[in-house]
């Protein structure tokens, strides 16, 4: 059995009508001989009204997490009622029901003791997958799909940091083999929400925001999946972010290795665990357009042909602060870095970039709320400064180990900025630069031209782009 895990982002599963289209795309695997399990997010923007819903609870506003709790009910059922019919409508819309009178309840507690602990707010979130699965689940098997609705928490067991919490690939496999394998083994498609977990205890955790990426690279590894389909709302991984430059083109190949920093330094298409665990098992994974399922979409595997471009694409992290620790004499003392990294560790802050210099040692990490803190940690080892708003730039590809002047060129094309901090990092396939937030657009559009002027058509979707431009020539 060829196993294909087929996982679809909020924006694929948004409505009832892309609802239909995911369907369609289950479908084509199924008469290829394949086996999918479906892996889906939560209905577009979900997530982030549950989080606004448990927010309002904490500050005491249980009337304004109700109406938003409200507005959920509605779209869930008219989703629901779009797509099923008859008596499993009846028992879906019942179903629905007990899951908001729970969310309800759950709300009404927080409202009562204006308190939001890790833990409630993964309950909470956990509803957007829980419902989004079962709606799914309940029109496949409708639509003679064979769905079977399995709850994502029976199956992918974390430890217990809330929000961000790490799967435990043992008892992930053996959960998989016990609740999954046996509906492929009765030719059924099973559906699961992606995103959430729960604890060996069973307490539901979540794997961080977009983290149902994830989710479907733990299925495959746990099922050991022939390849892992991330369906989204562009035509794969491009050259940037289409949103910041609309040149942006199709990167029909990248390796595990380019794609994983590419995720890591902020390309949202991708989560940034995901690629780790395809890696583990060799399972090539594919970037696909749900809206475009024709396209060609983008191959993340082992090892992607030759390109004649330096870089394959650009990523960009918004929302960092830059911490100068400035130190006098002491920087190079004896055990002073590992007293200024042991502070970021006690704080569990995951720190993306470091420089030092004879006196200063910088470092960007995650604007978060914690930061007071951590400066007021530092402070008691030297002079702290921490500036927000900041970016990172990070430039993928392979074929820059080893390349001269190809840094000339990086800060040629983006001389009129003011560049902060800059790395290579140790694996030689990126290069990344920090400024502020405010100059971002301007540089990736200096820096796309410049690097992908003459883009490898081998490497790059050349005709699409030239496709398009034709259109626009021919409108005017
Ligand atoms: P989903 O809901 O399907 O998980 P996301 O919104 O998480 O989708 O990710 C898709 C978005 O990622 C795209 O709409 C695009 O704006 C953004 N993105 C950022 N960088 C890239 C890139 N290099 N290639 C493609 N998309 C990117
Ligand atoms: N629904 C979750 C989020 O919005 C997870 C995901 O979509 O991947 O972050
Ligand atoms: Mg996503």
């Amino acid at each position: 059995m060829k196993i294909v895990v087929m996982k679809f982002g909020g924006t694929s599963v948004e409505d009832a009508a892309a609802m239909r289209r995911t369907a369609e795309i289950v479908a084509g695997r199924r008469a290829k001989s394949l086996a999918p399990v479906v892996v889906v997010s939560a209905m577009a923007k979900v997530t982030d009204q549950l989080i606004a819903a448990a927010q309002a609870a904490e500050r005491g506003d249980g009337a304004g997490a109700l109406a938003i709790s409200a507005r959920l009910r509605h779209r869930h059922m008219e989703t629901a009622a779009a797509l099923v019919t008859g008596a499993p409508l009846q028992a879906l819309i019942e179903w629905l029901e007990q899951q908001f009178h729970g969310l309800e309840d759950l709300l009404r507690g927080l409202a009562a003791v204006q308190e939001l602990t890790p833990r409630t707010s993964d309950l909470v979130v956990s509803h957007g997958e829980r419902l989004s699965s079962r709606i799914i689940a309940d029109y496949f098997a409708q639509r003679g799909l064979d769905g079977a609705h399995v709850d994502a928490r029976t199956c992918i067991i974390t430890d217990a940091q809330h929000g961000r919490a790490v799967p435990l690939e043992l008892e992930t496999e053996q959960n998989l083999t016990r609740h999954v394998r046996p509906l492929l083994n009765q030719k059924k498609i099973p559906v699961m929400g992606g995103f959430i977990a729960a604890t060996a205890e069973g307490i539901t955790t979540t794997l961080g925001r977009g983290g149902s990426d994830f989710t479907g690279a733990l299925v495959g590894r746990g099922l050991d999946a022939s390849s892992i389909e991330i369906w989204t709302d562009v035509n794969g991984i491009m050259t940037t972010d289409p949103r910041l430059c609309a040149d942006a083109l199709r990167v029909k190949s990248i390796s595990f290795e380019e794609a994983a920093e590419l995720a890591y330094f902020g390309a949202k298409v991708l989560h940034p665990a995901t690629i780790l665990p395809a890696v583990q098992k060799n399972i090539p994974v594919w970037v696909l357009n749900s809206k475009n399922p024709d396209n060609g979409g983008t191959l993340i595997a082992a090892q992607a042909p030759h390109c004649r471009n330096p870089f394959k694409s650009i990523a960009v992290k918004r929302k960092l602060t830059i911490i100068d620790v400035v130190a006098g004499r002491m920087l190079m003392t004896h055990g002073y870095l590992r007293a200024i990294f042991e502070v970021f560790d006690r704080h569990k802050c995951p720190v993306d970039m470091v420089s030092t210099s004879e006196v200063s040692v910088s470092l960007t990490v995650d604007s978060n709320e914690r930061l007071p803190q951590i400066a007021a940690d530092l402070s008691k080892l030297a002079e702290v400064k921490y500036e927000g708003r900041k970016a990172l730039i990070c430039m993928v590809g392979e074929n820059i180990r080893g390349q001269a002047g190809i840094a000339a060129q990086v800060f040629n094309a983006i001389r009129h900025v003011n560049v902060r901090m800059i790395s290579q990092g140790a694996s030689e396939i990126n290069m990344s630069f920090m400024m502020e937030e405010g100059d971002v657009e301007e540089a990736v559009q200096s820096l796309h031209k410049h690097f992908f002027q003459d883009p490898d058509p081998t490497i790059f979707d050349v005709a699409a782009r030239d496709a398009a431009r034709h259109e626009t020539v021919a409108k005017h």
